[in-house]
């Protein structure tokens, strides 16, 4: 059995740091925002390279309290993907603005640049790009066109935890940078998680107040704000899982390496591809099939796991279909239809690799 991720392999390397971990917490009766939420927010700041991280229960909150913090509300128009987790457009439907959907690029199946700037209109008050499977979008192309706009940049981070563009991590080139700590993210928590970067003090406090009841001092309450603190458990875990984080994303880099090798040349299948300017740190494994079904139930039969991210892009969802009935995103809609990912994880070894491609080379040369 190999699984699409093995959460298991990764706690037997850390369990006696994270039950020593879990006791002190206990023992503390500190539960919410305290000593280890602080110390992790400071620790992912400097990590990072920004000024600022205020951590939240959730991605979709971080992306949620990103959006309102910078004053994205009604009447606003974001421009994001249609190739994403729904909660990337649910984020900007909280705040009572529209998501607008650009298609994405057949190679790196992020936003397509080149057709950002044509879905720009008056109401247009942010760029939402998702660095999508840990593939960082060019940002190094997307801020100069934001800029030129007077456009905000709030990163979908979900996927990207250190993945960086010319060696400046994703999540601290725009305004706000929101990551997920879900525990299958690159980084992940046991429970949900979420945190938000930013390099503007203003921004950072604001985030603080909507987090905790739109309060800045105890009991007044300015705004109405939420309840999405970040307790000690999850940040004690983080803190742990922190300091291995860059050897993390090698294993990955690696594993997808090892793929890339073993996986060259198979006829009616496209391995992910990678510019040189970002650095890729493989949150999916994610190939594009002709034959997406017998590659599925092969590697369903011999007890591998893989998955389809994402089936269905966001204007077709039930949820949004009628409301983008004239939107066609003919890229978005294809891929949807020929992706596949693969186990990626840092402790997969190459025993497992090799199983993994060999069944995929059997399943297309039947
Ligand atoms: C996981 C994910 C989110 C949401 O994060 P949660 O922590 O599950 O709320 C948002 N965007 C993307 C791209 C994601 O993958």
């Amino acid at each position: 059995m190999i699984p699409m991720v093995d959460l298991k392999a990764q706690y037997a390397d850390l369990r006696e740091e994270i039950e020593q971990g879990f006791t002190a917490v206990l023992d503390s009766a500190q539960f919410i925002l305290g000593p280890n939420v602080q110390a992790l927010e400071e620790e992912v700041a400097n990590y990072l390279g920004t000024a600022h991280a205020v951590s939240c229960n959730s991605g979709t909150d971080a992306l949620h309290l990103a959006l309102s913090a910078l004053g994205v509300g009604p009447g606003d128009e974001v421009i994001t993907t249609p190739f994403t987790f729904i909660a990337t457009a649910e984020a900007i439907r909280y705040v009572g603005a529209t998501p607008v959907f650009v298609d994405i690029d057949g190679q790196t199946f992020n936003i397509d640049l080149n057709q950002v700037e044509d879905a720009i209109s008056p109401r247009t008050r942010a760029i939402m790009p998702v660095h999508l499977f840990g593939q960082p979008v060019d940002l190094a192309a997307l801020m100069p066109l934001a800029e030129l706009h007077g456009l905000m940049v709030v990163e979908d981070c979900a996927q990207s935890f250190g993945a960086a563009v010319d060696g400046r991590m994703t999540g601290t080139f725009g305004a706000a940078g929101a990551y997920s700590f879900f525990p299958s993210k690159n980084l992940g928590a046991y429970g949900d998680a979420g945190l938000v970067v930013t390099s503007d003090a203003t921004t950072a406090q604001e985030l603080r107040v909507l987090r905790n009841h739109g309060s800045r001092e105890r009991y007044h309450h300015n705004v109405i704000g939420y309840n999405s603190r970040l307790d000690e458990i999850q940040a004690m875990i983080l803190r742990a899982k922190l300091s291995r984080i860059d050897r993390y994303n090698a294993c990955r880099r690696r594993v997808a390496q090892s793929y890339r090798e073993r996986l060259a040349g198979v006829p009616g299948i496209a391995l992910p591809h990678e510019d040189g300017r970002g650095r890729h740190v493989y949150h999916q494994y994610t190939l594009l099939a002709c034959d997406r079904d017998a590659i599925m139930t092969a590697l369903r039969s011999a007890n591998i796991g893989c998955a389809v991210y994402y089936p269905v892009p966001l204007h077709r969802q039930p949820v949004f279909r009628d409301a983008y009935a004239d939107v066609s995103l003919p890229m978005a809609e294809k891929i949807s239809e020929h992706c596949l990912s693969l186990p990626i994880y840092p402790e997969l070894d190459d025993q497992q690799i090799m199983r993994v491609a060999q069944t995929i080379r059997h399943a297309v040369d039947a």
